[in-house]
């Protein structure tokens, strides 16, 4: 079960995260998780769209202002300056070169990058969180299936194991698409994916499972478009413990007649310990590929639930 992952996801970013010191004034916002631990298994393309459409570090800043559309993006000190348009142009030019890129993290509270809970200023000043960067609401818009996230999100663990499981299946995903789409290629990539999208939502399995009921003369790079935006809606809810706990069971009932009642016994305890709070998703697991190791089993060696991402990051200790 242990993983090639030589082929490392692109994932966009805004460039102050990576440490550059594009900020409007002058500094950069690094973030050590994103640099030092989740750069060791994929590669940045860091975009700043205030630099690219020339504004300058340091630069007067900018926010977002309520208007009677679409907010718009204006000085602070001088509100004639109306930014908008080149930030949502150059978003849609990105957009379109963005299609390899198998996920984004944005830089949260920005009233260019921002995803959600930007502050929106009305008329009179006063300020609500909820507004949309106008770059990153674009990009979002335009690329609906692509994984996104904002850094200061990535801190709960719960949000940062789903962002990193999206963008590693994503990316299998677009590997997939690279290559002559065949029939039994998707029935493939739906068969190894089963534990992991049941583990998110039973209904969008079966969803997923009639889109590809019956690919004798249809067009499959149709169905194909449609298997995307659900599987990539599937894999964004968030999975609680009893819903892990289930997959984790069906995955148990094929070692049943390879591993005796004590052995049966103690992986039945860790999975109840998990369910109970007490050890994270990784002890269950761990015990999994104790047991499959010993006693291979060809369906289960193909789960990406097993081993959906590089297990280094750990990110299945704080789940
Ligand atoms: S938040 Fe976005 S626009 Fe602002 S400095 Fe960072 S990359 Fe540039």
């Amino acid at each position: 079960m242990n993983r090639d992952y030589a082929e490392r996801p692109v994932i966009g970013i805004s460039s102050c995260l990576l440490g550059q010191k594009v900020r409007y004034d002058g500094t950069a916002k690094r973030d050590r998780w994103i640099v030092e631990q989740l750069g060791r298994f994929v590669d940045y393309q860091p975009i700043c769209p205030e630099m690219a459409i020339g504004l300058g570090a340091p630069r007067p800043p900018i926010r977002l202002v309520a208007s009677a559309t679409q907010p718009r993006v204006v000085g602070v000190e001088d509100p004639s300056i109306d930014v908008t348009d080149r930030l949502e142009g150059f978003a849609l030019e990105t957009a379109a070169q963005l299609g390899a890129i198998s996920g984004y993290v944005f830089m949260s509270k920005s009233p260019s990058c921002g995803m959600e809970r930007v502050k929106l200023y009305n008329a009179g000043g006063h300020a609500e969180k909820k507004g949309v960067g106008a770059y990153a609401r674009v990009i979002m818009h335009s690329l609906p299936n692509l994984p996104c996230e904002e850094e200061g999100r990535l801190n709960d663990p719960m949000l940062r194991e789903n962002f990193v499981n999206r963008v590693f299946a994503y990316r299998r995903w677009q590997t997939l698409r690279a290559t002559d789409l065949t029939a039994k290629a998707l029935i493939d990539f739906h068969a190894r994916h089963k534990y992991m999208v049941m583990a998110h939502s039973q209904a969008a399995y079966q969803r997923l499972g009639r889109l590809l009921s019956n690919l004798k003369g249809v067009d499959l790079s149709r169905v194909a478009d449609a298997y995307e935006a659900e599987f990539m809606a599937a894999l964004k809810r968030r999975i609680g413990r009893k819903r892990h706990v289930n997959a984790l069971q069906h995955i148990q009932g094929y070692l049943k007649d390879r591993i005796d009642g004590g052995d049966k016994a103690e992986l039945a305890q860790s999975i109840e310990a998990y369910r109970r709070e007490e050890v994270p998703l990784v002890v269950p697991m761990k015990l999994l590929h104790h047991y499959f190791r010993r006693h291979p089993d060809d369906y289960i060696d193909q789960q990406w639930y097993l081993d959906p991402y590089p297990e280094s990051l750990g990110l299945r200790n704080a789940i």
